[in-house]
């Protein structure tokens, strides 16, 4: 149905930049741009007015991104724009209901095999099968190589050589690896599971081999949307081409400053190359920041000026449009429980002068630092979510009050298809919402005050979430069939909202829990809050001590950047200098000169987060190699953080790689047996010249020092490398 009056509606709240990528034409469309500048709101106001003018029919349309949080504010979006009909799925939920769909018809009527949750248990076995103990950790690090090498398109026997290519550091020797990763697909198949790459890999499949599947996917799906198109993986673009099929109906956007999940796979490449693959797409850059504060904004400025590596030659500068707020508040603490304390009080504060709880997050860099901020809420008394924790639909006390709510239907009005007694908007005709509270009393559920406790506090706020939703649903009904040919609206019933029930869970369209979110740094993108503590930021938690590479450490900073950028109002930046109380002192994180405390030993409180100049007696020197303020007497004479990745002689690198390559062409053997990548880094760093100082290197044991120990040193006493291994000599 067109309507005119809407969409002008939607065009009057984009700026002239966004306008013209929600009014391009038919066909490929890319929008880059910085954090907060409206892509989000360009794509889902395009959809919005493509289909309120009438040009295309929002069931045709297919929006995909990356995690269940970001799919539900699409949707969100798109029902507050008064669009109904569009699937906005994470790839993983949009490729799961196509094969749920198909499977039957693919597997000679078998329903899809059962999805497995996690792949640590079976990587355990598997890498019993090929001859390795692996603990928790070993297997988590197992199970990460082996989602990296599914979504790179990689198949075991290939893992060696792509793994050496894209320089993985691997938990074990790469051909075990590759071992564990056959053993696990047997383990898989022989077990009739499946998992999550999988579930990709088999759409991929059902539409590449099908034609008759491809026709009606292809028919059902004409229009693309990718939000986060940073972090698509070559097996999720894969999966994109064969929804195409050759069309160009899509429309991509994403930031490259925001690439934060290349550890498993992902690539900016696609977004950057978007413009070369697509010549007759229009493209659209925004550089408004309309989500944060002027400071904010000048944070994450600061902040990814710094980044290097290919991400950061795409990097645009973010112009504030919002008005002035209050600097970022920068705190150190003793020790963590004292940080998640002081967090909680925050909060407490906020909420008491008005911001709801909702609208506060504390983001952090690992899950496992989720704990502490849980019970120190907890105490605090204030309520909070613990995002990603456990899906919505699948906490036990969830559970129980859908069978609760189920028992009560049945109990009053028969159940499903009832009579005459569905007429009534609930059992004995009370409203819907009395109906709900009545039937959760049946799990221990009360509507008067939470109790105390984070876990109890939790429960209770699930639940509390789900009486919420009858009010916004029995408020807002839908059309519901009221028998043959019959339009009126009826009043809800409980049977209606346990059905609405089972379709949200189906579709994991989770209700919102009021409290404060408390999320990792990943799972945060695309999102905003009014008010965000970004907790921990010490050396070793960000970047993690396993960012070891420089690769990995922009990473680690592009992660900083999007939490930076998820606060519209009020940010908060704080470390523990020791984890317990009377613990090993911590740095704070390199890429925040602006948290180390200024000089004199006095704690920054406060006060504006841009570095002020300071007294020559207390010169600044900074890393070299990252920039932060170098505080410690080691790491100044060094002229880097100790932890700094490397500081190396680059012309010495590349000619102890170029060496390793002829070494290893002539051997046949993959560079890395040679030498590994962190041993070049090394010897390219601390340049030994003496056998002593080379053997002191991880990496070179005697058997090696015996082999290479003459050439290496020859070459960084500055010998060419064809001098001591001329070109075809092995
Ligand atoms: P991210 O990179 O974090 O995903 P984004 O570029 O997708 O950010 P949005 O979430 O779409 O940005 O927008 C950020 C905020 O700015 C939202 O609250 C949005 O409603 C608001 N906004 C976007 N464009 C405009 C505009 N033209 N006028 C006013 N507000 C806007
Ligand atoms: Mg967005």
């Amino acid at each position: 149905m067109v309507d005119n009056s809407a969409s002008v509606r939607v065009l009057a709240g984009l700026d002239p930049e966004q306008r013209s990528a929600v009014t391009a034409p038919a066909g490929p469309v890319c929008v880059l741009a910085g954090a907060g500048t409206g892509k989000t709101r360009a794509v889902t106001s395009r959809i919005a007015h493509r289909s309120l003018t009438g040009e295309i029919s929002a069931r045709h349309v297919l929006a995909v991104t990356f995690t269940a949080r970001a799919a539900a504010e699409l949707r969100h979006r798109l029902a507050s724009l008064g669009v109904a009909g569009v699937q906005a799925r994470t790839f993983h939920a949009a490729a799961l209901r196509q094969m749920r769909y198909f499977a039957p018809r693919l597997l000679d009527g078998r329903a899809l095999p059962e999805l497995l949750d996690s792949k640590v248990r079976l990587v355990t076995l598997a890498a019993a099968r090929a001859g390795l103990r692996a603990d928790r950790t070993a297997a988590r690090d197992l199970a990460g190589e082996i989602e990296w090498a599914k979504s790179s398109l990689v198949e075991p026997g290939e893992y060696a050589v792509a793994a050496a290519k894209a320089l993985r550091e691997t938990p074990y020797e790469p051909a075990k690896v590759a071992e564990v990763f056959a053993a696990y697909e047997k383990l898989k198949r022989s077990g009739g599971v499946i998992d999550f790459e999988d579930v990709l890999r088999a759409a991929v499949w059902g539409i590449e081999e099908h034609p008759d599947v491809a026709e009606q996917v292809r028919n059902q799906y004409r229009h693309f949307v990718v939000d986060e198109y940073q972090d698509v993986n070559p097996l999720q673009q894969r999966l994109l081409d064969a929804w195409l099929g050759g069309r160009d109906d899509v429309t991509v956007v994403g930031d490259a400053s925001q690439t934060i999940y290349s550890f498993t796979g992902a690539t900016s490449s696609y977004l950057v190359d978007f413009p070369r693959r697509y010549r007759n797409a229009t493209v659209v850059r925004l550089v408004r920041d309309y989500r944060s504060t002027p400071q904010v904004v000048g944070l994450a400025n600061a902040v990814i000026s710094q980044a290097r590596g290919t991400e950061a030659r795409l990097r645009l500068e973010l112009v504030g449009q919002r008005p002035a707020g209050p600097e970022p508040e920068r705190r150190i603490f003793t020790d963590e429980p004292a940080e998640a304390n002081a967090v909680a009080a925050r909060c407490r504060a906020l909420i008491d002068a008005g911001t709801p709880a909702r609208e506060i997050a504390v983001l952090f860099r690992t899950n496992a630092q989720s704990e502490a901020y849980e019970k120190a809420l907890g105490e605090a008394g204030v309520p909070y979510v613990v995002q990603g924790a456990e899906r919505f639909f699948e906490r036990t006390e969830v559970r129980q009050a859908m069978v609760a709510l189920r028992a009560a239907t049945r109990a009053v009005d028969g159940g499903r298809g009832a009579g005459p007694a569905e007429l009534e908007s609930s059992p004995g005709g009370i409203p819907l919402r009395a109906a709900v509270v009545e039937a959760l009393a049946a799990v221990g559920w009360a509507p008067d005050a939470p109790p105390p406790g984070g876990a109890a506090r939790e429960r209770w706020e699930a639940l509390a979430a789900l009486v919420q939703l009858a009010e916004e649903y029995a408020a807002n009904p839908p059309l519901l069939p009221l028998g043959a040919a019959a339009t009126v609206q009826r009043p809800v019933t409980l049977t209606d909202f346990t059905d609405e029930l089972a379709r949200r869970a189906a579709q994991q369209h989770v209700p919102t829990v009021e409290g404060v979110t408390l999320a990792s740094l990943h799972s945060a993108k695309g999102l905003e809050w009014d008010a965000v503590f970004l907790v921990g930021l010490a050396e070793g938690t960000l970047p993690t001590t396993y960012a070891r590479t420089a690769e990995q450490v922009e990473e680690e900073r592009r992660l900083l950047y999007v939490g930076i950028t998820r606060a519209r109002q009020w940010l908060w930046l704080s470390y523990a200098s020791a984890r317990s109380p009377g613990g090993r002192a911590r740095r704070p994180c390199r890429f925040l000169p602006q948290l180390a405390p200024s000089g004199g030993g006095e704690r920054a409180r406060g006060g504006s987060a841009v570095v002020r100049p300071q007294r020559r007696a207390n010169r600044i020197i900074s890393c070299r190699i990252c920039g932060t303020t170098l505080l410690a007497g080691p790491d100044r004479k060094l002229g880097r953080c100790a932890t700094c990745p490397s500081d190396m002689d680059d012309e010495l690198h590349e000619r102890l790689r170029e060496w390793r390559s002829r070494v290893a062409e002539a051997q046949r053997v993959p560079a890395y047996v040679v030498f590994t990548d962190a041993t070049l880094v090394a010897l390219a760093e601390r340049r030994p010249d003496r056998t002593e100082e080379l053997v002191a290197i991880a990496g070179i044991g005697p058997r090696k020092l015996g082999l290479y120990g003459e050439a290496v040193l020859a070459l960084v006493r500055g010998a060419a490398v064809d001098e001591i291994c001329p070109e075809k000599s092995f």
